[in-house]
């Protein structure tokens, strides 16, 4: 097993405060009114001090609605977004291959990121850069998703906020087009965490959110990634094992961080090529392949699924930066090198502290990731740095 990382990057944060006075706008009036006064009868005066009244009113209103979005715009330096494609990449990707796929992170980034600006949420931040990477058929989310062993798509998807722990999650859905979205909405407005299967398709059907026929989701090469391991197994006389070994982990996923620090995940995907009997990833699992806390951390991760849900990988990274206080860096490197290591489980994960530190370590040939922050830039990787 390769053991390569590009562990830790942080986004300088810095506030500007941007407020103006209302009160030097105040006295501008205040001292121009005792000469205003003398000169004027009383009922002038009165009406005056209704103008006055009204337009000192509108000044104030005008002042809050600009401290509103200056405020917002105060936080932007704030705003952190990492993203990942899987940790799946194939050895020797030509530079025009890696090319492809580092400019829809780059969009999904951006996409984020002016998501961002207008709604001030990590939250926000993490659907919008997901729902942009399940709508790609290159990675293994939405369209494009891999093919269950009968040749269907079941999709798995699970979102969290980091300010209080509350979380949607949904496995095994068949028709909604950004089962990211469908995990937003399990979160927000069912009593609920985790939906599975028709049901979940059910709640998607009643919240409104885009409904697609099973083609949609449907490649070629999908279709051949799947004859290819079937073939395989044949071969290999190995049908009750699924060819694992060989799997391209291409699940997406974002961790964010927005101008009031609250910390945000998210991670979408269609599992493992050839999956069968109903089976769920680590995506959909709190705590495995997804998880958020203020306190600790937000984190998306990728890979053998059956390894992170078996070593609680995404909560194992929180703990041991929140308990051992060990730098995020750490923490993830050793899950990903040293726990999953121990238990050959293959991938990465992005982790983002509520510092705006991050580390996107992987121990598979490569992960496709990226970040934006500050300065508005995408930075895209798909091997190292
Ligand atoms: N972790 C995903 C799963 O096991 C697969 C992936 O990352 O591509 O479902």
């Amino acid at each position: 097993m390769q053991m390569t990382s590009l562990s830790l990057h942080f986004c300088a944060v810095g506030v500007a405060n941007c407020t103006s006075s209302r009160l030097d706008i105040l006295l501008v009036f205040a001292r121009g009114f005792p000469a205003v006064g003398k000169m004027m009868c009383k009922s002038v005066k009165a009406l005056f001090l209704l103008i006055l009244l009204c337009g000192s009113l509108a000044t104030a209103c005008a002042v809050r609605a600009a401290r509103v979005v200056a405020d917002r715009t105060a936080k932007l330096p704030h705003a952190v977004l990492v993203v990942h494609g899987g940790a799946g990449v194939e050895k020797g990707l030509t530079v025009r291959q890696q090319e492809e796929y580092r400019q829809v992170l780059s969009a999904a980034l951006l996409r984020g990121y002016a998501v961002f600006k207008r709604s001030g949420s990590s939250l926000a931040m993490v659907e919008a850069a997901v729902r942009y990477l399940e709508d790609s058929p290159l990675f293994n989310a939405g369209r494009g998703a891999v093919l269950t062993r009968d040749g269907k798509i079941e999709l798995d998807a699970a979102i969290m906020d980091g300010r209080g722990r509350a979380a949607g999650a949904v496995a095994g859905v068949t028709v909604v087009k950004n089962p990211i979205s469908l995990a937003m909405a399990v979160m927000r407005r069912s009593p609920h965490v985790m939906l599975i299967g028709e049901g979940a398709n059910q709640f998607g059907r009643e919240q409104g959110v885009e409904i697609v026929d099973q083609k949609y989701f449907w490649t070629q090469t999908r279709q051949n990634e799947l004859d290819k391991m079937l073939e395989q197994e044949k071969l290999n006389k190995q049908s009750n094992r699924s060819g694992f070994a060989a799997h391209k982990y291409g699940t997406v996923g974002a961790v964010a961080l927005d101008g009031s620090g609250n910390l945000a995940a998210g991670t979408s995907t269609g599992g493992l090529t050839g999956k069968r009997w109903g089976r769920v990833g680590d995506s959909a699992i709190i705590g495995s392949g997804t998880y958020a806390d203020n306190k600790s951390c937000a984190v998306s991760c990728t890979g053998q699924g059956e390894w992170f849900i078996r070593f609680t990988a995404a909560a194992d990274v929180a703990a041991r930066y929140r308990w051992q206080k060990v730098p995020l860096r750490d923490a993830a490197d050793t899950v990903i090198h040293k726990v999953l290591g121990s238990g050959h489980g293959e991938g990465g994960l992005i982790a983002l502290d509520r510092h705006g530190v991050f580390a996107m370590p992987f121990n598979t040939a490569g992960m496709f990731r990226g970040y934006i922050c500050a300065d508005g830039k995408p930075h895209t990787f798909v091997y190292d740095k």
